[in-house]
């Protein structure tokens, strides 16, 4: 006992031999996605009936296929995202797009994975604009999918307009993203063609944050982060504050 105690403070044990480092046989499984989202600036334009109805139209002859207008998400699925691992946000986003189709979902997969789009305000227009399908309907991840993105403008209500390509998945190729490019141009060019358009938005994308309490829509529920005179939503009067 006495010995024990003796030697334990200056003699500690030497360490265990360290052993040789042998390579073990072992295989790798790596996968590398790859998602681009590309959008406009905004553009301005009168927070009219016909204008929101022109949309689709104007997305049309740049579509290889029928145009979808994809709705902003309703309140009750307001978290949903496409994100498999955060699966009560995955669930709602199921629930939310299960008759959106292959083209339409593929889309809103890319661009709200990439912060392209926020579908708690934004009604998209969209369509396949380049390349192919598999056979079940699903874009490769060469073909480029976009259109027009519209939310109101917080202060003004004015429309704000703008155009959304978006590509990716398992792979790349050189040429995809020229293309995407030309195509995004093709795409606010055609806005501005209408005439309608009462120039450059300030703010391109929605203000929107995760923090409540700004204002409450009276017509939608939404609920704005900031004090908004109207709903990027629903483009109404909100009526929350104070009332
Ligand atoms: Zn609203």
């Amino acid at each position: 006992m006495s010995l024990f105690r003796r030697k334990k403070p200056d003699a500690p044990p030497p360490p265990p031999p360290t052993p040789m480092v042998e390579e073990v046989t072992a295989q790798q499984y790596q996968l590398k996605l790859a998602f681009m989202g590309r959008s406009s600036d905004g553009l301005r334009m009168p927070a009219d009936p016909t204008v929101v109805h022109a949309l689709p139209h104007i997305v049309e002859p740049l579509s290889s296929t029928p145009v979808e207008v994809l709705a902003p998400l309703p309140l009750e699925y307001s978290d949903a995202a496409p994100a498999i691992e955060r699966f009560n946000e995955m669930q709602q986003w199921v629930l939310a797009r299960r008759d959106v189709s292959p083209i339409g979902r593929h889309a809103l997969y890319v661009l709200e994975l990439t912060d392209t789009l926020d579908m708690t305000v934004d009604t998209f227009a969209c369509g396949l604009l380049h390349g192919e399908t598999d056979t079940s309907g699903y874009p490769d991840y060469q073909a480029i999918v976009g259109g027009l993105a519209s939310h109101f403008d917080e202060l003004s209500g004015e429309l704000i307009v703008r155009a959304v390509v978006g590509w990716g998945g398992k792979g790349q190729r050189g040429d995809t993203e020229r293309i995407g490019r030309r195509l995004l141009s093709s795409l606010y060019q055609q806005v501005r063609a209408t005439g309608h358009s009462l120039g450059a938005a300030a703010a391109t994308r929605a203000t929107t944050g995760p923090e409540h309490g700004g204002s409450l829509c009276a017509h939608c529920g939404f609920e704005s982060g900031t004090d908004a005179f109207y709903c990027p939503k629903c483009g109404m009067r909100m009526g929350g504050r104070g009332a």
